[in-house]
Formats: C-alpha cells, sequence, structure tokens
C-alpha cells in the first residue's frame, strides 16, 4: 500500500485568505509513504513545515526528498522543517544542477546569510545533495526516474515505482506555444500509464494565452498529458494564488467533462491534506 499525502499545492508564493481554505495557501510539497521504506518527498515548498509537524522531532527522521527545480516555491520549506533540526536525522535532496552551479552550492547561497540567519550545514540534522539529470536510481524499494520537463529553466520530473504502483510528479511545465498536442518524449515516459499523475495546473486557456513564456500550462494541456501517457488519475497541482476555492472547483468540473472524453478514468484538485491510497 502506498499513501501520496498532500501538504503544500499551490504555485509562485504561499498565500493566506479565507477564500483559499479549502484549497491551501501552501506551495509545492507531496509525501510518497509505503509499507516499507523511508518517505519520499516531492519539492520542499512551504507545504514541508505542516508534514515536518506530522512527523514530529522526537526521534531522528530519515528521508528522500525529489526537488524539481530551485524557484523558491519549490525550496522555501527546507529550513522550517522541524525533523531536520534532531540530532541524528538525515534527508538526501535529490535535484538538477546547472553548469554554474551544483545543487549543494546553490542551497549554500540563498540557505546562508543574509537571505537565512544560517547555512544549511550548521542545522543539527545532516543533509545530502545529490545532482540528478536525465537519469534512475533506486531509493529503498522505490526506483526513480528522472527526466527533464519544459519549464523557465532546468527542472526535473519524477516517475516512482514503489511496490506495483506507479506515481508522475511533474508540478512546473511549460506548454508550447501554438502547439496544444506535443508532449516532450521525457514527459511521456515518465507518464506512461501510471497510476496516478500529478501536474502544474496554474493557468486557465485564457490566463496561459496572456502568459504564454511563464513556463506554465492550462488545465487543457494537463489533461492532454494525461490522456497521450494513458496515466489513470491526473491530480490538478500548483494551483495559481489567485484561483480560490470556488474557482478551482468550477476549474476541476469542467476538466472532468473534458477528461470523460479523453478516456482519463479520474481527475481531482489536490487540496492541503488531501490523502490518496494506494492498494
Ligand atoms: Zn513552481
Ligand atoms: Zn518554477
Amino acid at each position: 500500500m502506498l499513501t501520496i499525502s498532500f501538504y503544500g499545492v499551490r504555485g509562485s508564493t504561499p498565500c493566506s485568505s479565507p477564500e483559499i481554505h479549502r484549497y491551501g495557501g501552501n506551495t509545492s510539497c507531496v509525501v510518497l509513504e509505503g509499507e516499507d521504506g523511508d518517505p519520499i518527498i516531492f519539492d520542499l515548498g512551504t507545504g514541508l513545515r505542516p508534514f515536518g509537524n506530522d512527523v514530529g522531532s522526537a526521534k531522528p527522521f530519515h528521508g528522500t526528498a525529489l526537488l524539481t527545480h530551485l524557484h523558491w516555491d519549490h525550496v522555501q520549506g527546507l529550513p522550517f522543517f522541524a525533523p531536520i533540526h534532531t540530532a541524528g536525522s538525515t534527508l538526501d535532496v535529490y535535484g538538477p544542477c546547472s553548469d554554474e552551479a551544483c545543487l549543494s552550492d546553490a542551497f549554500g547561497t540563498f540557505v546562508n546569510p543574509p537571505f537565512f540567519p544560517v547555512h544549511f550545514s550548521d542545522l543539527i540534522g545532516d543533509i545530502t545533495f545529490h545532482d540528478a539529470m536525465d537519469c534512475e536510481f533506486e531509493i529503498g524499494p522505490a526506483k526513480v526516474m528522472c527526466r527533464p520537463v519544459p519549464h523557465v529553466g532546468l527542472t526535473n520530473g519524477y516517475r516512482v515505482d514503489w511496490g506495483g504502483r506507479s506515481i508522475a510528479y511533474m508540478s512546473d511545465h511549460q506548454e508550447p506555444f501554438g502547439q496544444p498536442n506535443h508532449v516532450a518524449d521525457g514527459v511521456l515516459e515518465l507518464a506512461d500509464g501510471v497510476d496516478v499523475l500529478i501536474h502544474d495546473a496554474q493557468f486557465t486557456t485564457s490566463e496561459y494565452e496572456a502568459r504564454p513564456d511563464w513556463g506554465h500550462c492550462s488545465i487543457r494541456y494537463a489533461l492532454e498529458v494525461a490522456h497521450q501517457a494513458k496515466a489513470k488519475q491526473l491530480v490538478l497541482f500548483h494551483h495559481d494564488p489567485t484561483h480560490h476555492d470556488e474557482m478551482i472547483d468550477d476549474l476541476l468540473d469542467e476538466a472532468q467533462t473534458i477528461a470523460a472524453g479523453l478516456d482519463i478514468r479520474e481527475v481531482l484538485a489536490a487540496s492541503e491534506g488531501l490523502k490518496l491510497t494506494l492498494d
């Protein structure tokens, strides 16, 4: 059995208001837990903090994070993850590196004064960074595939196969302008026949048309990716900060109608606190 827990589902920036309380305002953080092996965390956005509260800091934590990219909404939660302040805790972080900076150099820049009071290496637990680009590796019983995903700057998507179940995670995905049916080969490889596809759903079609080079896609394109990859379930994720609860409800209704014509079995909108269990 695998459990997928959504702790942060918002894109771009954390936000808060009564109008978004049902879907939530923390940024990208999703946790996979199986019956054997340590947790695997997709992205280190501000949703990592409430996950840390659930874990607690009474005993050392061991886990792995698969980071899509270094934009603020995907990394800000790291120093606020309570278990990393417990002696003996370990966190392995995999993510993209550029020619200019490996992953540990990048974190050493922004988890460091003057951007943060201390350097990440001064946190009590041990964080180990692993550069990961277009590769496959194993984390305990889980097999991980990492492929580049079109966005702004180097960005990874991930597929995890664990206990006979499969999940693909691509939080930020640039829809190719003028090519609404083109999906990158690496993206299709990641999402091929997965049980659950967690995908960028930042924009409505008109928002995408107004911001075609902001690195994101329309919900219509997320459905196209799920359709072409034959994903069984699509989870709309990385909601725009301006999308309030009722708007997301309406967008989900519309997406479910379109999905019925595309052989996508189920479409959900991610919300904070949502748990999916795969038997
Ligand atoms: Zn993002
Ligand atoms: Zn981004």
